[in-house]
């Protein structure tokens, strides 16, 4: 769950490709009713994988898979809100691969059917996730290795991923908004420490894939946005 409507991308298929500086290749694509923003890395050379925000809409994530030959090594959560969970139970079956979550998602996680039931949207359980993810954790891809941010206040485990100059954020900043933090758990002089503390730290050209709508990048939003300054 993330900003309102009003702010969400209008293209319901927007998708977003690009490579990191060092060659891994990204892709985003939005799913489900909330339009998620979930995303794939790659090595384009061993076609190893990693999968973000398996959101909803298993079919359309398989398809991206299989249409570029990929290997899902391990499945990967910004933070366990039922528009980025919605999938992963299928996605873990489908590709045996391990799922990853900041601990502090545990409640969240465990409601995910509960969560759905709020928007009228029926969400399968998923059961115990893999691994846990914790602040400055590598995720390797192939021959990349991206770098969890522990980066809290949409959710008590909300995290952020960075490699090069590409950082995945979630629900944390959005182009000119943040994250909801109303929400269970949610936190305002949290998430405002997370953002200044460990996003604004970045470089100022790092592009930003937000969880939900249009990218962005940390210095556009340090000058500019209204909720965070930089
Ligand atoms: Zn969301
Ligand atoms: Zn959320």
């Amino acid at each position: 769950m993330g900003i309102d409507s009003k702010n969400r991308a209008s293209d319901a298929t927007a998708m977003f490709e690009s490579q990191s500086a060092s060659g891994c290749q990204i892709r985003s694509f939005a799913v489900g009713p909330l339009q998620c923003n979930c995303t794939i890395l790659w090595d384009q050379q061993s076609r190893d994988a990693i999968l973000v925000d398996p959101g909803d809409e298993a079919e359309k994530i398989i398809r991206e898979i299989e249409k570029e030959k990929l290997r899902i090594r391990a499945i990967i959560h910004t933070h366990a809100h039922f528009d980025h969970i919605g999938a992963s139970a299928k996605m873990r079956d489908h590709t045996k691969a391990p799922l990853l979550v900041h601990p502090g998602e545990k409640w969240l996680w465990d409601n995910v059917a509960t969560q759905g039931r709020m928007f009228g949207i029926s969400t399968r359980e998923i059961g115990p996730w893999s691994e846990d993810l914790d602040h400055e954790k590598i995720i390797p891809c192939g021959s990349y290795s991206w770098k969890t941010i522990f980066t809290p206040g949409h959710t008590p485990g909300s995290c952020s991923f960075l490699l090069d100059n590409i950082l995945i954020a979630g629900d944390t900043l959005f182009q000119n908004s943040i994250g909801r933090t109303d929400l269970w758990g949610g936190d305002f002089d949290t998430i405002k420490k997370s953002i200044q503390q460990r996003l604004y730290t970045l470089d100022d050209d790092t592009i930003v894939i937000c969880g939900h709508g249009p990218n962005t990048a940390v210095g556009i939003e340090k000058r500019s946005n209204p909720f965070v300054t930089g």
